[in-house]
């Protein structure tokens, strides 16, 4: 129904919270007319939309904007995750874009030397002021589609392998000022991730340095400082494992049935291959073909038959037990449906949204 895709691995930054490092810069590459035509056989078998996202950045793809135009050729709904370096290009594509689809950059900061500490950047690429001073070119050129400042809380404590990773806390207030400032439709906070050794991705509080109520009563003040900018055209959202996170519910959602239903409904495809879960990029345990695995009626019979597999096969109970899974209650509401017996076409809704 909906797919994450990584255009590309190739990345111009160096993040210390990047939870793809492993898979970032490497020699594979999607064929340009096979990626188009597996988009043409998945819309026509039914999918809604496409997250351009992860393990990579975007906009580094060649013609990205041009995809982007086929994608939206094709009746999708789009989204695209970048880091802001190529604003040209999101900005080349932003008359494509429409009403239901959203561009996030992945910001993290308010000021450009936390900015830059946290990403590595290339000395050649953009600031923070220039990446933020495109949303209101972007927005002259088409304000149909919503554009988010997203804003990875980091704490000390975390550390991508060995690397500690810069803690921005501080800059939560500011960050939602400069958003508003800039002309950004909302700021999103979520909590760093970690990638566990099973490979998935995790939330570990039990890293935080220092007393962690401590460090969540200085987000919670961040967040709530950051509200005094909401108003008509900016809101500031909160991701589902933050809510956790600061309401310490947070083991509730690693509590996964043992089929995940989610991996039939939204898969990552990406030039490693095709994957059941955003949580699994690059995983051999969560593999369900090549880069190439619905290009055509064979594979996509192939794929449906691994996907079938996996789904008997890889048991979420055990290998998602320490992911703070945001599809937790889709899955569980899947899984007692089925239980049921219930008919779905009784309890389905369109809310206009096939982001899943
Ligand atoms: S249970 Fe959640 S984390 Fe695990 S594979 Fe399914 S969607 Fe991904």
């Amino acid at each position: 129904m909906s797919i994450n895709l990584d255009l590309t691995t190739a990345c111009n930054y160096r993040c210390d919270h990047c939870i793809d490092w492993e898979i970032l810069n490497s020699k594979v590459r999607h064929a340009d007319e096979t990626l188009r035509r597996q988009m043409v056989e998945m819309a026509a078998r039914g999918m809604r939309s496409v997250i351009l996202i992860g393990g990579g950045e975007p906009t580094l793809y060649p013609g990205f904007a041009s995809f982007v135009a086929h994608l939206k050729a094709l009746g999708l709904q789009v989204a695209v995750v970048s880091n802001g370096s190529r604003n040209d290009r999101i900005l080349e594509a932003a008359p494509h874009l429409g009403d239901g689809d959203w561009v996030r950059l992945s910001l993290d900061a308010a000021s450009d030397a936390v900015f830059r500490a946290m990403h590595k950047p290339t000395p050649s690429t953009l600031g923070l002021d220039e990446i933020c001073g495109y949303v209101r070119r972007i927005k002259e050129v088409n304000s149909t589609f919503q554009v988010g400042f997203s804003f990875v809380i980091t704490w000390r404590g975390g550390t991508r392998d060995d690397v500690a990773v810069v803690e921005n806390i501080g800059e939560i207030e500011a960050a939602a000022r400069r958003a508003s400032e800039a002309g950004f439709d909302y700021i999103s906070f979520k909590p760093f991730l970690e990638r566990a050794d099973t490979g998935s991705e995790i939330m570990d509080p039990s890293k935080i340095e220092g007393a962690m109520s401590d460090v969540l009563r200085r987000i919670r003040q961040g967040i709530d400082a950051a509200r005094a900018y909401e108003g008509p055209g900016f809101s500031v959202r909160e991701s589902t494992n933050l809510r956790m996170l600061m309401e310490n519910s947070w083991r509730e959602y690693t509590r996964q049935p043992k089929t995940c239903h989610m991996q039939a409904l939204r898969q990552v495809l990406s030039p490693h291959g095709t994957f059941n879960c955003p949580a699994y990029r690059g995983v051999a345990a969560a593999r369900l073909g090549e880069s190439d695995a619905y290009c055509d009626v064979d594979s996509v019979a192939s794929t449906s038959n691994s996907t079938a597999a996996l789904l008997d096969r890889f048991d979420a109970s055990a290998n998602c037990r320490d992911v703070t899974c945001l599809y937790h209650e889709t899955n569980w509401w899947l899984e007692h449906r089925i239980e049921d017996g219930e008919s779905l076409g009784a309890v389905t809704e369109d809310r206009g949204d096939t982001f899943l």
